[in-house]
């Protein structure tokens, strides 16, 4: 097994750089079908543009990479402890390589654990198969979209749809009400794997699974392939469009299976991934470690690039920042401006917000923009670099935001998927904006990132320490204003009301 630590680290660090082909022609399609100069056209160019740089780059397509899953056959006789043994010691160093992020947390005392190794990380299921080879297949999904999987006990009422029964029509309602839900905290365009019964554990189990299969393939069950297509086409009716912008393009794959279930219970249990729908595998030789193939990849098929022009196209219309921001500024911003940011900002997330409100700040807040960011950083001497710097959810911090600006005076926080009622009332009162960033555009972003000039709570671990970040043309949108407005709210109102139309209609399908 000499080549095998090699071989294991080539498939994490491809895996978390460079996203496959059957993920890049669906993005592609994508980009295809959304309204040109449109707001989530504009976030699609964004996200072809950044999975161009991760693969120029070889670096995380998302800052965050996930729950490492791997999904391992071997032949009859094989150690596996030995392979979980390199499993544990490959992902170790692509972490020290910056490729993974440090996402292990201690859920009892919330200490990363620095490596992304501690009890239940990595995730391994292992399987014997009657071959002579090893098969290694890994998934990143990352909390934003684990977050926005969703496990319905029909019979049930659902949002917008009524009932769901015990029946295809029931199921068939579960899965649009999925991707309803999702809107664009998932960082849509996403795609979803779904487990028609078995127990509560294996459904969830088996929907995951289904995000193993390629794309553009065909279920092999007639009525399952039917359904896959009926959602694909009726989901992207519902109008969330990428990022939850409003748009066109809102799911790129629908994967379905089913299993038998107790006479008791119906599940329906979705898993939802997002456009940077990581997920790879190879072929290893089992005396040698060595890659014999790669899956998902066709070896005659160049890596297609995404993005038509380098960069973002600027229109000139942009809005620029430069904090300290004054109220002024901030209440002359709208809803659909674009701005650029150009100077100081500060990252904060969960952790950082829940300190920020019990003492005081490690930085003077006044006028500042607030990014809730979990970097991937790397110690290069007595520097920081920042490797990938896209948004998180920012709806976690929903309990505690408008808090925190009224106490410190921060003119705009900034993440993706928008944020609720309590803070666009915060947003009102204080006089501060939020700003969508593009979810998952890592290497967009870290580009952006001219210098580290400094880090506070670090003991918090990497992703959740502040990072004094200057930036420069640094874009996002305006989604909620000073004033009330909120695209959000809009777009969840006129997709729910789409979800309506979209749900009474008769499906073609039938079981
Ligand atoms: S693209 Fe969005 S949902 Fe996906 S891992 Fe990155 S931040 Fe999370």
């Amino acid at each position: 097994m000499q080549f095998i630590r090699e071989s294991l680290l080539k498939l994490i660090t491809e895996t978390s750089t460079n996203l496959p082909p059957d993920v890049r022609q669906a993005m592609g399609k994508a980009l295809a079908q959304e309204t040109p100069k449109s707001q989530s056209s504009l976030a699609l160019n964004v996200i072809a543009a950044n999975i161009d740089m991760a693969q120029d780059d070889e670096a995380p397509i998302c800052q965050d990479t996930g729950m490492p899953t791997f999904l391992i056959k071997t032949p009859v006789g094989f150690n596996q402890l030995t392979l979980s043994q390199e499993i544990r010691q490959a992902v170790a160093e692509a972490t020290r390589r910056g490729k993974l992020r440090p996402n292990s947390v201690d859920s009892l005392t919330g200490k990363n654990s620095g490596d992304n190794l501690g009890p239940g990380t990595p995730i391994i299921h292992f399987e014997q198969w009657e071959q002579d080879d090893v098969e290694v297949r890994l998934i990143l999904k990352g909390g934003g979209c684990e977050n926005m999987n969703i496990q319905y006990s029909v019979p049930c009422t659902l949002d917008h749809l009524g009932r769901a029964d015990r029946n295809w029509e029931g199921v068939r309602k579960c899965i649009l009400h999925a991707v309803w839900q999702a809107q664009g905290q998932g960082c849509s365009p996403g795609a979803l794997g779904v487990c028609i019964g078995g127990d509560r554990t294996s459904s969830y189990e088996n929907a995951k699974l289904q995000l193993l299969r390629p794309l553009d393939d065909t279920n092999p069950d007639p009525q399952l392939a039917r359904l896959e297509k009926e959602i694909m086409q009726e989901a992207n009716q519902l109008g969330i469009g990428t990022m939850g912008f409003g748009g066109k393009a809102s799911l790129i794959g629908c994967k379905v299976t089913a299993r038998n279930r107790l006479p008791a219970s119906f599940f329906v249990s979705v898993a939802y991934d997002c456009w940077a729908f990581r997920r790879l595998g190879v072929l290893l030789d089992a005396g040698s470690g060595a890659i014999k193939q790669w899956l998902y990849r066709d070896p005659d098929r160049p890596v297609e690039r995404l993005a038509k022009e380098s960069g973002f196209p600027l229109s000139g219309r942009e809005i620029i920042l430069e904090p300290p921001l004054s109220e002024e500024k901030v209440r002359s911003l709208k809803v659909g401006d674009v701005v650029l940011i150009n100077g100081l900002i500060y990252t904060g997330r969960d952790e950082a917000h829940a300190y920020l409100l019990k003492n005081p700040s490690p930085v003077d807040l006044q006028g500042a923009v607030l990014y809730h960011c979990g970097p991937v950083a790397l110690k290069q001497g007595d520097r920081w670099k920042i490797n990938a710097a896209g948004p998180t959810t920012s709806s976690r911090e929903e309990p505690y935001e408008a808090d925190v600006i009224g106490k410190f005076g921060i003119r705009a926080v900034m993440g993706k998927g928008g944020m609720g009622k309590k803070t666009l009332e915060g947003l009102q009162k204080h006089g501060a904006v939020y700003l969508n960033a593009i979810g998952g555009a890592a290497q967009y972003y870290a580009r952006a990132i001219t210098q580290v000039e400094g880090v506070s709570l670090l003991e918090l671990g990497v992703p959740e320490a502040m990072w004094h970040l200057r930036v420069k043309d640094l874009m996002a949108l305006v989604t909620m204003d000073a004033h009330g407005n909120s695209l959000h709210a809009n777009v969840e109102e006129t997709t729910g009301a789409m979800l309506e139309t979209v749900g009474a209609s008769s499906p073609s399908h039938s079981g």
